[in-house]
């Protein structure tokens, strides 16, 4: 894929980039080794006030980098404006609190002292897709750079104004060179890079093949990685729920970003003494969605960020009602220029059908009919993905059942799914391992040395 800001909103190439060449890249890198001997050495306290520094420079670009934004993957204007406050957020979170996740944690034992201390690996690769430019760089350089580690980021190829934007936001907030670089590179250059000894470990955010590619390349060296891949989250609605509340949180949990969020609600479970009731509010809300230009305030939905998603999203549905699966609402593509899939509700979902088991990347909901909580959990869990889950329901039993059975990396009862900085985010299953945010999320990338001092003498 060349690497290149193409607007999906007219499909206008906008620039390109050359990638960089090999010579370039180990410059890179031997700069990044070279900027780690003295950032590791960086107390605490400086590489917390760099981060809150960050954060000032993303509130004070936030028209600019939102509308970078826009016009590289088609989000509308005001999610750009909200991912970039989220970004400022999460740094702030780890410049309040990645000092006392830094300290010593002493335990008692028989020993003089002893104590774990958190220290950096070196080089980590982040490898990241486009659907939040700014964010999903963000939540792993956040916690990565407090840690004492410095970043190598491969961004996705129709992102790279991102890529380079958030380089030079971590660079004007004072992290000395080094620290962060952009490599603008292919993907197939990516897994070469882990047989490079200076590279330490590596995160990926993005498809279940790329992640399998990585985590094999990494896995020869044993280096360390986390994987946060798709998800099919299911948002089961239960008779004593408040259903307009539901259905308008449905609605926003699928739409979410164009229909492109990890955690996006996909599958809609109900239970058939609610199911009509919910399907004709959400064809209702649906037929009220503005879909079109994203710059636009109006806008609800804009563009598919690529041609290929919109292919793939078309050929699922397609595929799907071949099977038996109906069209209750959309199910085409819009005419014009841009990548414009209709919001789409499909019910009967039959066996087997890519509505069932693959995740749907787009503006299409997945209606499914359960007869009690037993059978949706069941449902729910039928999935190769566990990264989400929201589910719907006034009694604290169903609840229990809900939050112990649910095979997901997150519950969200009453409420849409979503990352919060001051919570573990990552799946389970084929949704990836490890995680991101939180206390959590910092120690993935650190050594957790065991020190015991048996005496002082
Ligand atoms: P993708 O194709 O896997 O791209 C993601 C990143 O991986 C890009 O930088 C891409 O580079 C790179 N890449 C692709 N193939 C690779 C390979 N074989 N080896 C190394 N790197 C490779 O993902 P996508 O389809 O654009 O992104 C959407 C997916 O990401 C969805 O499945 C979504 O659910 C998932 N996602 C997960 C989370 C989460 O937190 N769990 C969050 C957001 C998105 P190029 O652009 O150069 O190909």
């Amino acid at each position: 894929m060349a690497i290149a800001t193409v607007n999906p909103t007219t499909g206008e190439t906008i620039k390109t980039f050359t990638p960089l060449t090999p010579e370039e890249i180990e410059a890179k890198i031997t700069g990044a080794g070279r900027a780690f001997e003295e950032y590791k050495q960086i107390p605490f306290s400086q590489r917390s006030q760099w981060l809150g520094k960050a954060a000032d420079i993303l509130e004070a670009r936030e028209k600019e980098l939102a509308t970078t934004m826009t016009i590289e993957m088609g989000k509308t204007l005001r999610s750009a404006g909200a991912e970039v406050q989220k970004c400022a957020l999460v740094c702030r979170y780890y410049a309040e609190n990645g000092v006392a996740f830094m300290e010593d944690a002493p335990s008692i034992t028989d020993a003089a002292a002893s104590f774990v201390r958190y220290q950096p690996l070196g080089i980590i690769l982040a490898v990241m897709p486009w659907n939040f430019p700014l964010w999903q760089v963000f939540r792993f350089a956040a916690p990565a750079l407090m840690a004492g580690n410095v970043g190598l980021l491969k961004h996705a190829s129709n992102v790279p104004q991102c890529a380079l934007a958030i380089e030079d936001i971590l660079s004007k907030a004072g992290f000395p060179a080094g620290v962060f670089q952009t490599l603008l590179i292919g993907a197939p250059a990516v897994a070469p890079l882990m047989e490079d000894s200076r590279i330490k470990a590596a995160t990926l955010t993005g498809s279940e093949s790329a992640g399998i590619s990585l985590a094999v390349a990494a896995a020869k060296q044993i280096k360390k990685t986390v994987l946060e891949l798709g998800g099919s989250d299911p948002f089961i609605v239960l008779d004593s729920a408040d259903i307009g509340k539901a259905v308008s949180t449905a609605v926003t949990a699928r739409m979410l970003n164009n229909g492109q969020s990890c955690i996006g609600a996909k599958r809609f479970i109900l239970h058939e003494a609610i199911a009509d009731k919910f399907e004709a509010s959400m064809i209702e809300k649906f037929k009220a969605l503005k879909v079109g230009d994203p710059f636009d305030e109006a806008t609800d939905i804009g563009p598919l960020a690529t041609p290929s998603i919109l292919q793939d999203i078309a050929a699922q549905v397609d595929k799907t009602v071949a099977m038996g699966g109906k069209i209750k609402f959309g199910g085409y593509k819009l005419d014009g220029p841009g990548n414009f899939y209709a919001p789409t509700i499909l019910t009967d979902i039959p066996t087997g059908s890519p509505g069932q088991y693959e995740e749907f990347f787009g503006p299409v909901a997945l209606l499914f009919r359960v007869p009690d909580i037993s059978t949706a959990i069941a449902l729910a869990n039928d999935s190769p993905f566990g990264l989400g889950a929201s589910a719907w329901t006034t009694k604290p039993e169903e609840i229990d059942r809900l939050v112990n059975e649910i095979e997901a990396g997150a519950v969200f009862i009453n409420a849409m799914t979503k990352s919060d900085p001051r919570l573990p985010f990552g799946g389970t299953k084929r949704s990836g391992y490890g995680r991101e945010l939180s206390k959590e999320g910092l120690y993935e990338f650190v050594n957790t040395k065991t020190v015991w001092i048996d005496s002082y003498h």
